[in-house]
Formats: C-alpha cells, structure tokens, sequence
C-alpha cells in the first residue's frame, strides 16, 4: 500500500475483500495524509515501511503537530525500516519500483516508477493540472519545478500517474496542458 494516510479499518476491510495479502507500506513523503494511518495498519498487520527518503524525517517527528493544526487526532509516530535514496529499487511481488527524489513539495519527496507498467505513484509533486503546494517548511517551488522537469518528463510521455489526490494523467498531457509545468511556459 502507498501513502495510507487513515481509515484503516476501510484499508483491512478491502484488503480482505479483495482477498490478498499485503506485503509492505510505501510513503512517498511525511505528511500526515499520507502517513497518518501507517502505524495502525502496521500495527493490524506487521508489515514493513519503506519510504519517504530520510530528509521527510522531521515531518514525521512532527505527526502531532500536523493532526492538531489539521484538527485530527494526535497519531503514534513510527521511524520506517528503510529509509529511500534516488536510485533505489523496491520490490513489492514480482515488481521492481524505481525510487526517484523528487524534492520540492517536501524535501524527502519519493516518486515510485514501475517502468515495465508505464506507471508513477507520484504523491504530491504533480498532480492532474497542477503541482504540489511549496508554502510548507522546506519546501521550495524551484526544487519541484526541476524535480518535474529533470527526474520525471524523461521516464516518457506515456507514463501513466497515479497523483496523492485527484484524477490520474500522463506525463504527456501535463507537458501540454499543466498550467505549471507545460513545455511552453519554458521556452
Ligand atoms: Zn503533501
Ligand atoms: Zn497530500
């Protein structure tokens, strides 16, 4: 499971409907959407945490202040058994993900890229139309910008995303259409 960000008992629920076994939980990056449900279903289930890379350590540290600013619950904080580095690889059944930092949204962002699938579990980098938000600490627009640009636009036009929040897009409809990171806006 990537980023399970809470309502864990809905996560067990389909896990068992859809009749399988889940074998680890993958963070892209520190916020609580993201990381909020992680040690419960740790707890349900005993599964390891890969993910995001070491620089979202601080977000994680801060997993209270994020539920009380967000008017949540205060959520256990757990350290991941591994922490993600560019050019990582995690396995997850018979796939191999690809991890690509991609700072800028938060400084530890990871991107997961299954390239025989043609697919990106990209979090809050980019999204359908637009790209993560960089007013948070550490975060830094240029970073992102370049993250898009540099680490993801060469994976390939066909590449399918699934983004944290919103409708899926590919790398070439954004490089058209996405109002922050088209081609166009560089020249
Ligand atoms: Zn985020
Ligand atoms: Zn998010």
């Amino acid at each position: 499971m990537v980023d399970p960000g809470g309502d864990i008992p809905r996560v067990l629920a389909e896990l068992e409907q859809l009749g399988v076994t889940l074998e680890k939980i993958i963070l892209t990056h520190g916020h609580m959407d993201h990381v909020g449900g992680t040690a419960a279903l740790v707890q349900a289930t005993g599964v390891p945490v890969e993910g995001p890379h070491r620089e979202d350590a601080f977000w994680l540290h801060m997993l209270d202040q994020q539920a009380a600013m967000m008017g949540f619950e205060p959520q256990p904080t757990f350290v991941p058994g591994r922490w993600l580095e560019h050019g990582d690889t995690v396995s997850v059944g018979h796939a191999k993900l690809q991890v690509i930092h991609c700072p800028g949204h938060t400084p530890g962002h990871v991107v997961l890229f299954s390239e025989p699938d043609r697919l990106a579990w990209v979090g809050d980098v980019l999204f359908k139309g637009s790209v993560g938000r960089t007013d948070f600490p550490k975060g830094n627009q240029q970073h992102l910008v370049n993250s898009i640009i540099q680490r993801l636009w060469p994976l390939g036009d066909d590449v399918r995303f699934i983004p944290g929040h919103g409708d899926m897009s590919t790398f070439g409809d954004e490089r058209l259409n996405n109002p922050f990171v088209a081609d166009k806006n560089f020249g």
